[in-house]
């Protein structure tokens, strides 16, 4: 058995800090007690290792994830909260501090990179052969600060003073060749453990870095700038994380960064697939699968061509056999500007042979459509290639043996539309899975309360590793349960609102209802709505100040992508009606607004449980998913929202009764559209026109930017693309009526808490555990493969001393080894 953490913990600590534990500060400990965790899961993510090569795996190609924070996600799936509690407070440090020190590991820009994250903690915890592949980003999503109201961006370096999560493995490194440069790929290991289970897989991130170390012909030369900046410009590749949401720029090196991970993690499997079954590849789709998180990775296709024509000696139609039973893909968005188009001149220029293969695939796709028959006009729009665009998400529905959308209503617009005439040729290749969240971190984890109560109610923990056991007790919740859940959201209510105001310096009242929209800023998510919401509410009660209002605390986390003006201009009014609304002394707290900076995977933690409205109020048909809405279900708030993404899925689940629904649904949308007015509307629904020139009027300031005067006129009098073009006014009114409606019923506790009952219960068809069993049975054809224990006593007994003479003898030698390991990692970072 492996020693318990009270045993490593404190040395581990002193191996950090130089200091006693009880005088190391908290952020040492973290550090210690995150090393003696990996210690603990090491023997057992060897044997997962080995025993997933021996079989069929499945490869997660992404680009993004979002992973946030691994210390309490690993305790509390090892079941070692109690003990690192207990092994801390044995020198006077306490857990919740600790815990609190840790960066969130920000390698993803919202909800796909969360979604990827998600995705790992259930792989591991269904104990499927996965493994994630994605970039080490020295930098990760950038950090927000308000200044004056506006945002600005700060560097993430998360990783800068050692991460203990991850492991290099020096002796896996792969070369990437590109035309100007050959790249060392390093890989990171991330272990992944699962809950309840002994498996632990891998998430692994590639770095990049110079072939030689440094250029010393070059150095010796005086040339010592241009070896520097060789060195800079190969580092570049895994620098920083590009924080456009869904639109793309910075080309080179973006197209740089994908073709680097996903040359580098095939190169590997493919050794791997060698290794195991010789050098015959004709059989490795048998043993391998890749699923294309959207289009980022999709530089696969062309590289797994590569590979398997030039060095392991197919031709083209046995490589392209093998390819088209290896890839799947999903699909992220309709908004087309996201669909990523390269220009081919760009592929010349870093990767000949990849152009060439893609110009090879082209060539091809034209003579087999034409073949079947399609018109020239057809083939010309699919083709992968057209003049000098290349066009990913075509080259990934060609290839791929399965196409999904992440919603039901998205994959009926994606079959539809988005991707209408591959759906025309290929219907069999489309499926869809409604994404999910892993009840692990959303529920059990940041909601230790309301885990205790399902815990009680349900009469065991059976559900965090299957949710759907909650819908049993969807209608069982007697008067006690309801009080309890009341309980439960208050004192929840009352943890945030000291953890706003020591975060953003404002007081809010834990009676109020708490009425939340976190996600990335973007005009088709329509926090610009809620905000002529709010304002609109600021003047009636200053119209009436007698006028009796339930309490409210609107709440906002979002970041803009920094070139994304327009999204940059609602973040600064929302701070800018905060302002106007918080001191007012006239609406004496009775409605303020918070804005809170820097919206990560951790400040969601503290935010969900917290929540009584979950703000899902995109334009219909726009947003793709979702999954904010599902983590906001789970924890009890109900959903205001449009009839969008999964949040059709969630009405479904929940029943009209228990959710508020409400605008024009994606269907209506074209008719309401071809006679939609937003000045018609503007003047004659009540209030809009006062809320409206409040933006330009003087009332609100937005400090000479013109931002303010921006967001009106694309409301009504934008020229050169459709004013409104995300119906923010149209639905204004239903969103309004149906807000308020809302909030009066809030008073109603025992009804209110009776629905927040039912979205707990039936939230079970949102874990992410249901939709990779759906990836797994349907697209990965994937089995389990749990890792066996020690059985017989004598090997149990024989585990133990092997473990024991590892651990024992040399317990501190081996985190003193562990932190010079990491040690070693700064220096080299
Ligand atoms: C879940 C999550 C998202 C996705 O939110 P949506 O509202 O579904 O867009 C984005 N960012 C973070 C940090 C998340 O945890």
């Amino acid at each position: 058995m492996p020693l318990d953490l009270t045993q490593t913990v404190a040395p581990a600590v002193r191996a950090t800090s130089g200091r006693p534990a009880k005088l190391s500060t908290p952020y040492e400990v973290w550090q210690g007690l995150s090393l003696a965790v990996v210690e603990r899961v090491a023997g057992r993510w060897e044997r997962t290792q080995q025993a997933y090569t021996a079989g069929r795996m499945e490869h997660y190609f992404s680009a993004e994830f979002l992973m946030g924070r691994a210390l309490l996600n690993n305790l509390s799936n090892l079941g070692l909260v109690d003990e690192a509690k207990g092994a801390l407070n044995a020198f006077g440090q306490d857990l919740s501090t600790v815990l609190e020190q840790e960066p969130d590991a920000a390698l993803g820009n919202g909800g796909l990179g969360r979604l990827a994250a998600c995705f790992l903690d259930s792989c591991a915890t269904l104990d499927l052969p996965v493994a994630g592949y994605g970039i080490l980003y020295r930098y990760g999503l950038f950090k927000q600060l308000f200044d004056n109201g506006f945002q600005t961006e700060h560097p993430d370096s998360w990783m800068e003073e050692g991460y203990p999560f991850i492991i290099r493995r020096e002796q896996e490194q792969r070369r990437v060749t590109f035309a100007d440069m050959d790249v060392r790929a390093v890989p990171y290991d991330m272990p992944i453990t699962g809950y309840g289970t002994q498996n632990v897989n891998t998430l692994r991130l590639w770095k990049a870095e110079p072939i030689e170390e440094f250029d010393y012909d070059a150095f010796n030369s005086q040339r010592f700038t241009d070896a520097i900046t060789e060195r800079e410009r190969v580092m570049d590749i895994s620098r920083v994380l590009y924080p456009n949401d869904t639109t793309f720029e910075g080309k080179v090196l973006r197209v740089r960064q994908q073709y680097f991970f996903v040359s580098a993690s095939l190169q590997a499997i493919v050794d791997t697939y060698v290794a195991k079954h010789g050098g015959d590849l004709t059989g490795f789709a048998e043993f391998n699968a890749v699923q294309l998180n959207d289009t980022h990775p999709v530089l696969a296709i062309p590289e797994l061509m590569r590979l398997l024509m030039d060095q392991h000696g197919l031709g083209w139609e046995e490589a392209w056999t093998v390819v088209s039973k290896t890839f799947a893909y999903t699909n992220h968005t309709v908004l087309s500007e996201a669909l990523e188009k390269w220009e081919m001149t760009i592929f010349d220029r870093l990767f000949p042979r990849i152009a060439e293969i893609v110009r090879e695939i082209d060539r091809r796709f034209r003579l087999d459509m034409a073949e079947r028959g399609l018109d020239q006009g057809t083939i010309e729009y699919m083709a992968p290639v057209s003049g000098n665009t290349v066009r990913m998400a075509w080259i990934a529905c060609y290839a791929a043996y399965s196409i999904n959308g992440v919603a039901a209503l998205h994959t009926e617009i994606i079959k539809r539309e988005t991707l209408g005439e591959w759906h025309a040729i290929w219907p069999e290749k489309f499926n869809n899975k409604t994404n999910g969240v892993t009840p692990r971190r959303w529920l059990k984890q940041c909601n230790p309360r309301l885990s205790d109560l399902l815990d009680e109610v349900t009469g065991s923990d059976a559900w965090v590793t299957d949710l759907s056991v909650l819908s049993d007790y969807a209608d069982k919740a007697d008067d006690r349960v309801l009080e309890k859940l009341a309980e439960i959201k208050t004192a929840n209510k009352q943890d945030f609102a000291a953890w706003i105001l020591e975060r953003e310096g404002v007081e809010i009242d834990p009676e109020a209802i708490f009425d939340v929209q976190i996600k990335r800023l973007h005009e088709y998510k329509r926090q610009l709505l809620n905000a002529l919401y709010v304002l609109d509410l600021y003047f009636r009660l200053k119209d009436d100040p007698a006028l009796e209002v339930p309490k409210r605390v609107f709440i906002f986390g979002a970041k803009a992508a920094p070139g994304y003006y327009r999204a940059k201009g609602i973040i600064k009014l929302i701070n800018t009606i905060g302002e106007l609304v918080n001191n007012d002394e006239d609406i004496d707290g009775r409605i303020k607004v918070v804005f809170v900076h820097n919206y990560n995977v951790s400040p969601a933690e503290h935010i969900i449980p917290a929540a009584d409205v979950s703000e899902q109020i995109s334009t219909a048909g726009k947003e793709a998913s979702g999954t904010s809405n599902m983590k906001f279900m789970m924890n009890g708030a109900l959903t205001l929202g449009t009839l969008d993404g999964a949040n059709v899925e969630i009405l479904d689940s929940v029943g009209e009764e228990n959710a508020y629904i409400f605008g024009a649904t994606e269907d209506e949308l074209p008719a309401l559209r071809a006679t939609y007015s937003p000045v018609h509307v503007y003047e004659t629904v009540p209030g809009l026109k006062r809320v409206l020139d409040a933006l330009t009027d003087g009332t609100l300031d937005d400090n000479g930017s013109g931002w303010f005067h921006d967001l009106r006129w694309s409301l009504l009098n934008a020229s050169h693309e459709p004013a409104d073009v995300y119906y923010v006014l149209g639905d204004f009114a239903a969103y309004r009526e149906t807000k308020d409606q809302m909030a009066l019923d809030y008073a109603d506790q025992k009804s209110w808490q009776k629905k927040a009952w039912v979205n707990i219960a039936e939230s079970g068809r949102f874990s992410s555990d249901r939709t990779i069993r759906d990836y797994a049975d349907e697209v990965w054809k994937l089995e389990a493969t749990p890792i066996s224990l020690p059985e017989t006593a004598g090997e149990k007994a024989a585990e133990a001393a092997e473990a024991a003479k590892e651990t024992a003898k040399e317990a501190v030698a081996a985190v003193g080894e562990a932190v010079a390991k990491a040690t070693g990692k700064r220096a080299k970072a």
